[in-house]
């Protein structure tokens, strides 16, 4: 005996049928009611073009969750490479202001064992109140007719050091005055500290300086031969 569905029934079971999860038999079934009914070829109708709607509202909406999580990605790509420069330039900065050569105050620095050897020779000892490393550097320079010697000092200032400061004696110098390659003749030797005129004379030419003692040439003689 054929058993004809009810409407109530056909239209709960319908959003399964539209989705394609109900059986073959179940299918046929349905589609005999709809042959003949109206009301749920109707429900039928309006069922399909809500599920329809709803879908594409779906997909509409994935895609813009799409749309932001890119733009989201993208700020994050953004902030990421401002922040990596960021963190450079301040590190580079720090190393900059932390990690170069500050020239050596001439009140940091002292000249002291100045006097002349029996060769005319200029001796002189440099100390200097630093934090731990410092170059030493003596160039000569053309000046006038003659040649200056410019005495400089450079720290080696490292910002997180803990290092104090601490007096740091230079190796003793002596200072040919004639200058065999240019034949030119010192006329003075100078510490230069932070500018031109931040300046120790150590010897200038016609200065009335000591002669060296017996000590000191034999002391000369020695350094000389150790060469
Ligand atoms: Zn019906």
């Amino acid at each position: 005996m054929e058993q004809r569905l009810n409407c109530n029934f056909v239209q709960d079971i319908l959003p399964n049928y539209i989705e394609g999860l109900t059986s073959d038999i179940t299918n046929k079934a349905i589609q005999e009611h709809l042959a003949t009914c109206v009301d749920c070829r109707k429900a039928l109708d309006s069922m399909t073009r809500e599920m329809q709607e709803t879908k594409g509202m779906k997909v509409v909406q994935q895609k813009q969750i799409n749309f932001l999580k890119k733009i989201k990605r993208k700020q994050w790509k953004i902030a990421g490479i401002n922040v990596f420069i960021s963190v450079i330039v301040l590190f580079g900065a720090l190393y900059f202001v932390s990690n170069r050569d500050f020239p050596v105050s001439s009140t940091n620095v002292t000249i002291s064992q100045v006097y002349q050897m029996n060769d005319g020779s200029i001796h002189y000892s440099v100390s200097a109140n630093v934090k731990g490393y410092i170059s030493y550097i003596s160039r000569i320079f053309p000046s006038g007719d003659g040649e200056s010697e410019i005495i400089r000092i450079y720290e080696h200032r490292r910002l997180f050091s803990n290092q104090s400061k601490g007096i740091v004696l230079l190796p003793e110098k002596w200072s040919s005055l004639p200058d065999s390659n240019a034949n030119k003749e010192k006329t003075v030797i100078y510490y230069e500290g932070t500018d031109k005129n931040d300046k120790i004379i150590v010897w200038m030419k016609g200065m009335d300086i000591p002669k060296a003692t017996a000590e000191q040439e034999a002391n000369y003689k020695n350094f000389r031969d150790s060469k």
